[in-house]
């Protein structure tokens, strides 16, 4: 699959945005929160990352480290995507899969990160 330009957003439309991503990289992690919420989770550089709407209309969560900027729809409550920190100091966004546009998770092979044991 490679690099490929995806949209993607909340459920009802109020966050939405461009990513350039490669889905043949995807994680899942089974962490306090990854383990709840199901997310299938591929990372981009902030710089491949567009938000095209939902600016001030997204709450945060942080926990353990707070490293991770979770970011969640004030009005759906979708989390479909979180800012981050690669270790390299890359300003990094994961983006959730199952909120892309036009994605068959089915297709995807996540790699399964041992989150809680972090
Ligand atoms: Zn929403």
């Amino acid at each position: 699959m490679a690099v490929q330009h995806y949209s993607g957003g909340c459920q009802c439309g109020a966050v939405h945005y461009e990513v350039d991503v490669d889905l043949d990289r995807t994680v899942t992690c089974n962490c306090s929160r990854c383990r709840r919420v199901g997310g299938i989770l591929a990372f981009a550089p902030a710089s491949a990352f567009t938000l095209t709407s939902g600016e001030g209309k997204t709450t945060e969560y942080l926990f353990n480290t707070g490293k991770i900027h979770h970011l969640f729809c004030t009005t759906c409550g979708i989390e479909s995507f979180a800012r981050g920190t690669a270790p390299d100091g890359t300003e990094t966004v994961a983006v959730n899969a199952r909120c892309l546009d036009g994605v068959d998770v089915k297709s995807l092979h996540p790699i399964e990160y041992d989150g809680a044991s972090k």
